[in-house]
């Protein structure tokens, strides 16, 4: 049974998802202003481990990734840069779904636009002012926050006390320092499109009510995000999407921990700002994630030199094995089965991860795992072919498919039918060698293809191939 520590309600509660075998999720996307930073990369990676268990233990996933794409900060580097806001979107959009490829994150089932959204974020703002929750000023329409009972219930704080700790904002348009911008007016220059209330853009927290919304449906399962945003954006999705709807918005709401550097917290002004993009030279993606999977999603994590560094290494012992076992595999061994049992190693890998996906313990389950095969090779050099396949299909599921660190992936992932497109090209090129009677290159084309596996069959009708 898994459980999930839900930030709203402060405490391990069952995971029971709305549609049986099916589940609703939500992560808060980047803004597409710049490359993201390695505590963003966090946040992505522990989504994708949540949402990877959840298709390994049963559950359809639909996973909606939002991108903002309209946001002060956007609007400030085009100007900046004396481009357009549309230009420095779409480029850091394409470098974003670059970067999360290469951190073998799982693509989203989709990844909704901000600017694609106009209609349903307009919709809902309307519906919000009708209500009386949201009122129109000067330059723009602000969400009422003492008209929602329920505000302050997932940070745990409330509206009095923010009051007090809300340093007074020159914004004398609105009616609380607390209440905060649905739509901003467009000042000359902005990118802007036309609403009931002037031509501007959306904030920033109503484009993820409107889109999870419109994909997800007004309740839906599991909302996550970086511990950053608990308070105020996520608080401000709930009031916006509750008051529209007069629904509950998210049944679970899952918080990651922030990741320092060298034990200070990451800053442009500190110097230690790194971006997810800057460690690929250095670190292996699976490194990352690794290193990532050995400590529990809500804990503050430390990134050093050294804590990657042994993540390597560890790794390392894993990749191993699994190259191993592969070797064994494809060799077809036939000797004895080691003692070893799968079941005990599979149903302790899923409590560990069933108990709010503690991945630190499945990790020691799975490392355990890899000291036994050992040892086990160490008795029996070619095992049984039915445990290999089982201590192979174990590190594949486990370490593979719920984790993405295994590096075989890519190598499995290959893409056959360009392979034979490629292989095809050389063997015309080869009879057009022999055309011009240069037999010393066409022979060279066929041994390096033999060393390769490829092995050349000629005949009246041609030249036919065949992998071994
Ligand atoms: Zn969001």
């Amino acid at each position: 049974m898994l459980k999930i520590y839900n930030t709203l309600k402060r405490q391990k509660e069952e995971f029971i998802p709305l549609k049986e075998k099916e589940v609703s999720m939500y992560t808060c996307g980047p803004t597409v202003y710049d490359f993201f930073h390695i505590g963003n990369a966090r946040s992505f990676i522990n989504a994708d481990f949540v949402r990877r268990y959840l298709e390994y233990s049963g559950y359809k996933v639909k996973f909606i990734m939002n991108l903002t794409d309209i946001d002060d900060k956007i609007i400030r580097r085009a100007n900046a840069e004396d481009r357009s806001a549309e230009s420095v979107a779409t480029e850091y959009s394409k470098a974003f779904l670059e970067d999360i490829k290469h951190l073998n994150v799982k693509k989203a089932t989709l990844y909704p636009k901000a600017t694609h959204h106009m209609g349903e974020i307009i919709e809902m703002i309307e519906k919000l002012v009708q209500k009386g929750i949201a009122y129109a000023t000067d330059d723009g329409v602000y969400y009422n926050v003492e008209k929602f009972p329920g505000y302050g219930k997932l940070s745990g704080k409330n509206t009095e006390d923010l009051q007090e700790g809300a340093r007074v904002e020159v914004n004398e348009l609105k009616q609380s320092p607390l209440d905060f911008a649905l739509w901003k007016k467009a000042k000359p220059g902005e990118p802007f499109w036309p609403s009931p209330w002037g031509d501007g853009r959306p904030g920033w927290h109503i484009e993820c009510s409107a889109m999870s919304c419109k994909h997800l449906g007004e309740t839906f399962d599991i909302h996550t995000g970086g511990s950053d945003l608990v308070f105020p954006h996520h608080e401000n999705e709930i009031a916006q999407s509750e008051a529209a709807t007069g629904k509950p918005f998210v049944r679970y709401w899952m918080h990651y921990g922030f990741l320092n550097i060298d034990n200070e917290k990451m800053s442009k002004s500190l110097g230690n700002f790194k971006t997810a993009r800057d460690m690929f030279s250095t670190y292996s993606a699976e490194s990352i994630r690794f290193l990532f999977a050995q400590r529990h999603y809500t804990a503050p994590l430390d990134f050093t030199e050294q804590s990657i560094q042994s993540a390597a290494t560890g790794l390392q012992r894993l990749q191993n094995l699994f190259e191993r076992l592969t070797t064994l595999l494809s060799a077809k061994t036939n000797g004895e089965t080691p003692e070893l049992s799968f079941k005990d190693y599979e149903k302790a890998f899923s409590d560990a991860m069933d108990d709010d996906f503690n991945s630190p313990k499945a990790m020691g389950v799975l490392f355990d795992f890899v000291s036994e095969v050992n040892q086990a090779l160490v008795k029996h050099e070619s095992p049984s072919l039915q445990f290999v396949k089982k201590a192979h299909g174990f590190i594949k599921k486990t370490a593979g498919g719920v984790f993405g660190i295994l590096k075989i992936q890519a190598k499995e992932s290959g893409n056959p039918e360009l392979e034979d497109k490629l292989i095809g090209l050389m063997l015309t090129l080869r009879t057009e060698m022999k055309l011009k009677k240069d037999f010393q290159t066409a022979d060279l084309i066929r041994n390096e293809l033999q060393k390769l596996g490829i092995v050349l069959q000629d005949s009246k009708d041609g030249t036919t191939f065949k992998k071994q």
